[in-house]
């Protein structure tokens, strides 16, 4: 490994609650020349509260072919950079993955600094088992909906989806209509002041959320068809 060359640094950053960071995220934020970030105004409420005054770079989904070629440069010639993203563990539902995938071509050492990501508090805090379990991420917007729901129909897992508030009824209805009224539970604002744990099936969740005004982010999990009901 050539020893001029910088690190890049995988920082997970709080999910909602400020409070979610470790001591070494911390640290290391602070020490690194540079942090590329999703969005730098919802980023700057977190390092702000921190103290933390590290320039700050916009690295995300629509300007990656531009940014990428840009930040490996600059830890190439012996800068330590930071990676963050909106809220969580970057690389997990965001583009952060290519990042790091052109730092290993680029022989660059990655380091990841553990701590928060949606899906596991969202399944640790569910009650459905942890022994096994799919994280599929966002469906489709559009196309390809109907067919992603009904590949894992048959998985022996609790499956884990990333939604919008927008789309979580539309989404429920689709996973009732595929997979039947299996039990779910919708994980909504984590770690924030009106965080909600919803726990139910499939159908008493379409009834529930139905014709509300629903805020937030949102996790689905839908358990396997013999898992407890509530
Ligand atoms: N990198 C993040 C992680 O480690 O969880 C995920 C980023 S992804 C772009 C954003 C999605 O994560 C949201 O649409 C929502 O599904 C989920 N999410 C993030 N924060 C959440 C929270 N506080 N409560 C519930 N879901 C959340």
């Amino acid at each position: 490994m050539d020893k001029k060359k910088g690190k890049i640094f995988i920082v997970s950053t709080p999910i909602g609650n400020l409070g979610d960071i470790t001591f070494r995220a911390i640290e290391i934020l602070k020490k690194v020349s540079l942090i590329a970030v999703e969005d730098t105004r919802k980023s700057k409420i977190l390092l702000n509260h921190y103290n933390i005054k590290t320039n700050l770079i916009s690295y995300f989904e629509h300007n990656v072919k531009i940014r990428l070629p840009k930040l490996i440069n600059r830890v190439s010639q012996g800068e330590n950079i930071a990676l963050i993203s909106d809220a969580g563990t970057p690389g997990i539902s965001d583009p952060g993955y290519r990042l790091v995938k052109e730092a290993i071509d680029n022989l660059i050492i990655v380091e990841s600094i553990p701590g928060p990501s949606a899906f596991l508090s969202a399944i640790t805090s569910s009650g459905l088992p942890t022994d096994r379990f799919i994280f599929e991420g966002f469906l489709p917007h559009k196309k390809g909906r109907l067919k992603k729901i009904t590949k894992i129909k048959d998985q022996n897992a609790t499956i884990i989806y990333y939604e919008s508030p927008h789309r979580l009824v539309k989404t429920l209805k689709q996973c009732y209509a595929i997979l039947g009224d299996r039990p779910a539970v919708v994980s909504r604002e984590l770690t924030k002041i009106h965080e909600q744990i919803k726990r139910g099936t499939l159908s008493s969740l379409i009834n529930y959320f139905d014709q509300k005004k629903i805020k937030g982010e949102c996790v689905l999990l839908i358990g396997k068809n013999n898992d407890c009901k509530y």
